[in-house]
């Protein structure tokens, strides 16, 4: 466990993913992409806890549930927000997410570096 962050030298995620000023255009395809859609949910989370929740930096995968907190389990991907570090391409324990060059000029600019 971390503690929650300070907003001065720690930062949430998505605040993070804002200060990289990243794009997508919203109709393009999936730039992130399942080779078995049912993996997170059937082999990641039961044997992981779905990891992908946790190590990537910019909150893009998410495993939502019911208002109960525990059923329904649905693997949701935030494409949008990607950073593009390619964690996920290496990282997943089933070898099962692809990263692919998205469509333009899509991903982080880091303006103000
Ligand atoms: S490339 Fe990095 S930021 Fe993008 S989805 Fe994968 S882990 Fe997250």
């Amino acid at each position: 466990k971390y503690p929650k962050p300070d907003g001065k030298l720690s930062f949430d995620k998505l605040s993070s993913v804002f200060i990289s000023n990243t794009n997508h255009a919203e109709e393009q395809p999936a730039h992130l992409k399942l080779l078995d859609p049912s993996k997170p949910l059937n082999v990641n989370l039961p044997k992981y806890g779905e990891p992908a929740r946790l190590y990537c930096p910019a909150g893009v995968y998410e495993v939502l549930y019911d208002e109960d907190g525990r059923s329904n389990p649905r693997f949701q991907i935030n494409a949008q927000n990607c950073v593009h570090c390619k964690t996920c391409d290496i990282k997943d324990p089933s070898q099962n997410i692809t990263w692919v060059t998205p469509e333009g000029a899509g991903g982080p600019t880091y303006p103000n570096m």
